[in-house]
């Protein structure tokens, strides 16, 4: 039994899900909770060495329709999107959960570590390529479909190490916006989602990550981590009819902790001490 509440909120509609790398990214929390609401689903994964983990988790959903696909290769862009048409025709939705920075560009002083090679390549992996997948994903969308795409408060303020990455955020975050302005009239809505801190492999590259964890469970106003179900759940919310009328938003599933001007002192102290 999915641990994800099930239910027919998806029957009939069919969408891909870019980014699964293994069972703890999101992608596959948001998978697994549009699946247990009936949802027919691609996956797309990132060369031979993920396709291993990720050809069972889609197989574990009833899923065989894989495809290899790295976001900076125009060809596999091409091919993916063609090869949901030839299967599919039409698609209903789209998950859009990659990002990806150097690890020397995620590491101490922006302004001296960010390279014009390693701002090139955030950018284009963790911003550009929603503007190309939402672009090719429209063209093959059913009228009233809908997209998502993954978020983080180091777009809007200061995340220490998070650096180039958080530029790149602010774009994907902008990128959506216009991306909503401009599919709004055909009724797809287009949605990001800015996720509280979730243990996951993209997290690993970033410093001083168990300091991010131990802050971010102290000052949310839930005094808790985000649950990866919460962020499942957001985006069964935006992607299905639930969400009618709600596009071109950045919605926080972080526990509240974007929000709070000033931590509570207690629980500050102990995390700091631990
Ligand atoms: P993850 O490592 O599980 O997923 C990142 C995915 O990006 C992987 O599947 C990887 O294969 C893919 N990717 C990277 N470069 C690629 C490329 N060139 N072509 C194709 N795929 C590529 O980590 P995650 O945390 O689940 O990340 C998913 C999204 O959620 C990212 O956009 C991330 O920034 C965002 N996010 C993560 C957190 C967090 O704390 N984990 C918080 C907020 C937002």
């Amino acid at each position: 039994m999915s641990e994800f509440p099930a239910g027919t909120l998806m029957d009939g509609k069919r969408g891909l899900i870019m980014g699964v790398a293994n069972k703890n990214s999101i992608a596959w929390a948001i998978a697994q909770q549009l699946a247990a609401q009936g949802a027919e689903l691609a996956f797309t994964f990132q060369g031979d060495k993920l396709e291993r983990r990720v050809r069972p988790l889609a197989e574990s959903v009833g899923s065989d329709f894989l495809l290899d696909c790295d976001v900076t290769d125009d060809d596999q862009m091409e091919a993916t999107f063609k090869a949901l048409e030839d299967r599919w025709g039409r698609i209903d939705f789209l998950v859009h959960a990659i990002a990806f920075a150097g690890k020397d560009q995620l590491d101490g002083s922006f302004v001296d570590q960010t390279t014009r090679d390693g701002f090139k390549s955030a950018l284009d992996i963790s911003a550009y390529s929603f503007v190309d997948a939402a672009r090719r994903g429209s063209a093959i969308m059913n009228d009233g479909g809908a997209m998502v795409t993954l978020t983080y408060l180091g777009s809007e303020r200061v995340v220490p190490n998070y650096n180039v990455m958080g530029v790149a955020k602010a774009a994907l975050e902008a990128s959506t916006r216009y991306i909503a302005a401009d599919l709004g009239p055909r009724g797809i809505r287009v949605n990001a989602i800015s996720a509280g801190p979730i243990k996951t492999l993209a997290a690993a590259g970033i410093g001083s990550g168990r300091h991010m964890f131990r802050f971010n469970k102290a000052a949310s106003a839930m005094q808790d981590n985000t649950d990866p179900k919460g962020v499942a759940g957001a985006a069964l919310y935006l992607l299905s009819d639930l969400g009618l009328s709600c596009t071109g938003e950045v919605h926080h599933v972080d526990g509240g902790f974007h929000m709070i001007g000033m931590p509570q002192e207690a629980p500050l102290r102990a995390s700091l001490e631990e």
